[in-house]
């Protein structure tokens, strides 16, 4: 039986979910992804701060493991090493208590959250820096067109890992239907701030915090080693600042910082990074969709939930499907 070639575009955890299924199931799976890295949302950043280097996870900050598919992933992924378990010391003052009181399984990635995607993404075929600007199919397949690269082709399905905006985006010619549903979701923003501290800074005594309901950031936390502190603001202060030039953000930020705690003084070395598509709001709460005339599949966090999680579980069921569904195709 001839191998299908299946181009995935978008190597967060959903796309990288979906390749791990089909590579297992004998297909020949290709990724794309824009960034440098593979990973997406689960990214991480170094900041040197003086002689030493402090490591922020500026997207997702951990992720829970509620289903058993996902338990049975982080069960392997721990004894890998790459995932640890978060140790839960919140200071929430929107809920009034001061740790995590949920039954919750949660992780993060070791040593930085990206290490997760990446061990995911050994051993697959990856290009990074490989926007893709769109999709053409003639009769021998899908081919990609690839900002500054040539067109990658000759694919029997198309799995687009990217969130709902960008999904619509990139579909809305192609599969009219598939487009719509990803325009229906929705995403908040998040603007975020990477600041970090000389070892002299009066650090509170919580490790994260997410503060009062009015207040403007959503959630601080600080890195592993200490030194580093990562700032989320809230998604109507990032809708409302959107567009404002990263240094009047990165003043208000910190400023805010101040208020949470106000012994840090002056960061040595700070930066923020503004995630247009956070956190999605409004999801379709069906895992995946495939359109059977153009063989175009679409996954990814806006299909289910805004976490780590539901992203992967998307990801994982349209992989697992996703062969079936095309032999069915080929079929009829
Ligand atoms: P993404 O991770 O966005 O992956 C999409 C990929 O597509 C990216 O790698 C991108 O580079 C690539 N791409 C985009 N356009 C193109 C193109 N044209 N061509 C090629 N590639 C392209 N979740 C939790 O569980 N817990 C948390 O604490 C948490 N906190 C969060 C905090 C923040 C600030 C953010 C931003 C997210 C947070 N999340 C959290 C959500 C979680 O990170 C996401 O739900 C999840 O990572 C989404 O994965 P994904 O694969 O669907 O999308």
């Amino acid at each position: 039986m001839k191998i299908p070639r299946i181009a995935i575009i978008g190597a967060g955890i959903a796309g990288l979910a979906c390749a791990r299924r089909l590579d297992a199931a004998g297909c020949a799976v290709e990724l794309f992804d824009k960034a440098r890295r593979a990973g997406g949302r689960m990214a991480s950043r170094a900041l040197v701060v003086a002689d030493s280097t402090t490591l922020l996870d500026h997207g997702a900050q951990y992720f829970t493991a509620r289903t058993p598919d996902f338990r049975a992933l982080c069960s392997e992924a721990l004894m890998a090493g790459v995932i640890t378990p978060w140790d839960g010391e919140l200071r929430d003052e929107r809920a009034g208590t001061s740790a995590t009181h949920d039954e919750d399984e949660r992780y993060r990635g070791q040593p930085d959250m990206n290490a997760l995607p990446r061990w995911l993404a050994r051993g697959l075929p990856l290009q990074c820096q490989a926007a893709v600007q769109a999709l053409h199919r003639a009769t021998a397949g899908w081919s990609l067109e690839i900002s500054g690269r040539p067109a990658a082709g000759g694919f029997a399905a198309v799995v687009v890992a990217l969130p709902a905006e960008q999904t619509a985006a990139l579909l809305a010619s192609l599969a009219p239907a598939l487009a719509a549903e990803a325009a229906a979701a929705c995403s908040a923003p998040c603007w975020a701030g990477l600041f970090g501290f000389g070892r002299a800074a009066r650090w509170p005594t919580w490790r994260a915090l997410r503060p009062a309901a009015d207040h403007p950031l959503a959630w601080l936390a600080r890195s592993r080693d200490g030194h580093g502190l990562i700032a989320h603001a809230t998604p109507a202060w990032s809708r409302a600042h959107l567009e404002q030039p990263a240094s009047t953000v990165q003043a208000a930020l910190l400023s805010a910082v101040h208020q949470c705690a106000p012994g840090l003084g002056r960061p040595a070395v700070a930066a923020v990074h503004r995630w247009r598509y956070a956190l999605v709001e409004k999801v379709t709460g069906v895992p995946y969709r495939f359109d059977s005339g153009s063989a175009l599949a679409v996954c990814g966090d806006w299909r289910l939930g805004p976490r780590v999680e539901c992203a992967w579980l998307s990801g994982d069921t349209l992989g697992a499907a996703l062969p079936g569904l095309l032999h069915k195709t080929a079929q009829a």
